[in-house]
This record gives C-alpha cells, structure tokens and sequence, in this order.
C-alpha cells in the first residue's frame, strides 16, 4: 500500500461525503489532515483522529480568495506544507437557464472551479520547492459531458477538467502531477437533494426516486462510494502514477461509455 507517512494532505469540503471519504483513506495511508468545509467538524475530526494521524479543521469558505489564503497560513504554520492537495468542494443546483439564480451561478463557480485555482497556486511553490506533489481535483461526469438543468455545474467541472490539465503542462517537468477523478452519482447530500426534489416533483417513494436518478444515467445501477474514489485518490498519489498527468478519471459506473 502507497505510504504518505509524513505527508500533509489539504482536502476542500472534507466535513461530508467525498471528501470526508477521501481524507479518511489517505489518513489511513499516514497522511496527515487538513480537513475544510462546513457544518459540524466534530465527527469528521474523529474520524480522522481514529487513524492516528494528526488533523486540524479550518472553514474557510471556498468563494472567499483572502479566507483560502488565511487558511494556507494556518497548514503552513503548523505542517510546513502541502504535500497533496484535494480540490474536493462543491455544490450543486438544477434549473433551466433562463431561471436559473444568478448568485448560484457566481456560488458555483467560485467554489467549484475558481478555489480550485486559488489553492493550486498557493500550493504549487512548496511543492516545485520539494519536488513532489499531488493534485487531484474532484471534477465529475459533468466536467466531460453535460446534463440539462445543471449549467453551472457542468461548466464549472468542464473548467475544472481545463485548470487540471494546464496544471499538469506547467509541471510536467517535475515530481508534482495534476490530475481529475470524474465521478458519476455517489449517494451524498448533494446527490441525497436531488433525490428528495425528484421524489417531491414525480411523487415517487424515496426508493423509487432513487433508482430513477441512477437509471436514467449510470448502467450499472449503484452509487459509487466515497472510500473507491479515496482509493482511486491514493493509487494517484502513488510512485507507480508518476506519469499520470493531466489525466481525467471516470469512476461513473459507466455514464460516460454510453
Ligand atoms: P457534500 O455536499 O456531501 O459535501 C460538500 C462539501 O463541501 C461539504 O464538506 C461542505 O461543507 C463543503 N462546502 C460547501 N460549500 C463550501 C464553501 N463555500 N466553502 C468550503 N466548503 C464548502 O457533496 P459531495 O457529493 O461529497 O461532493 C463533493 C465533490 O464531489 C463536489 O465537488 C461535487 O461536485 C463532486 N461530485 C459529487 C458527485 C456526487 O454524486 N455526489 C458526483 C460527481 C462529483
């Protein structure tokens, strides 16, 4: 198993769901955590603390550049470094265009592409510096294809999917790599909303609404699972993925083959 002993790992909007998961592999692997996002940190921080590793929380909000780079001060303040960085933060919301809230869009945006920025060129320095790193960023299925109802996601994940591969050019002669990982639905709170909306609007059983998202989409009929994608984050983390650069994972139960 890849060791990131003596590591420090950043992961954006870690206090739930994908996050969380992928904070939690990569502290069993030995990193240490820096968890982000909002709500109650309390369990999350446990958590991590049940691995062994040392972990801090900081909320910084992800729309906010001079918040990011307080919160860079802390991590380095107390870990020297980030050695791996999870552009993980995100949310979603689904309406037609023409309705679509204009504060959601800037919401969206921010956080699930402009922060992404923010944090790589705060973390890129220290890693040129050591000559090694790891940036994953949790882009989706949407940064490769698109659904209706959900522009800014998709074009928020598709700038995502561009930021990754930049990244990857502007190291590729060094120990640092950039890469995505693409999920398709992963039951979270995110996913969880959509669920909930989906049954209210059909007047569908929560079962029902949920094996309708998943067949309308995803052929193989299940969610995927926080722990594959930490899994997925920690094989990229790994010296046998040294030359996966600018690379963009599907783990999407076979969306985007269709
Ligand atoms: P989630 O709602 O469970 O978690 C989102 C996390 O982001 C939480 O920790 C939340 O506190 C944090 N967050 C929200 N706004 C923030 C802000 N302004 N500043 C800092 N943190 C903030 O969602 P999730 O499903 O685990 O999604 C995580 C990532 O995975 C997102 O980027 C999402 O787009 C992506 N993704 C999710 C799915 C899915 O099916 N759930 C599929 C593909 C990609």
């Amino acid at each position: 198993m890849t060791s990131l002993n003596g590591k420090t790992a950043l992961v954006t909007g870690s206090t739930s769901g994908i996050g969380l998961g992928i904070a939690q592999v990569l502290a069993q692997a030995g990193a240490n955590i820096v968890l982000n996002g909002f709500g109650d940190s309390d369990a999350a921080l446990a958590a991590i603390r049940a691995t062994g590793t040392e972990v801090i929380h900081h909320a910084a909000d992800m729309r906010n550049s001079k918040e990011i780079e307080a919160m860079f001060a802390v991590v380095h303040e107390r870990f020297g470094a980030v050695d791996v960085l999870v552009n993980n933060a995100g949310i979603q919301h689904v309406s037609p265009i023409e309705t679509f809230d204009a504060q959601k869009w800037d919401d969206i945006i921010a956080i699930n592409l402009s922060s992404g920025f923010h944090t790589t060129r705060l973390a890129l320095p220290g890693m040129r510096t050591r000559n090694w790193g790891r940036i994953i960023n949790i882009a989706s299925v949407h940064g490769l294809v698109g659904s209706a109802g959900k522009s800014a996601y998709v074009a928020a994940k598709h700038g995502l999917v561009g930021l990754t591969k930049v990244t990857a050019l502007e190291t590729a002669l060094t120990a640092v790599t950039c890469n995505a990982i693409c999920p398709g639905f992963v039951l979270t709170p995110l996913v969880q909303q959509q669920i909930d909306d989906l049954a209210a609007r059909e007047r569908l059983s929560p079962d029902d609404a949920r094996a309708r998202l998943l067949g309308e989409k995803q052929p193989s009929g299940r969610f995927v699972t926080p722990e594959e994608l930490g899994n997925l984050a920690l094989m990229l983390c790994s010296p046998q993925a040294a030359e996966v650069r600018g690379a963009t994972w599907v783990a999407d139960g076979g969306w985007t083959a269709q």
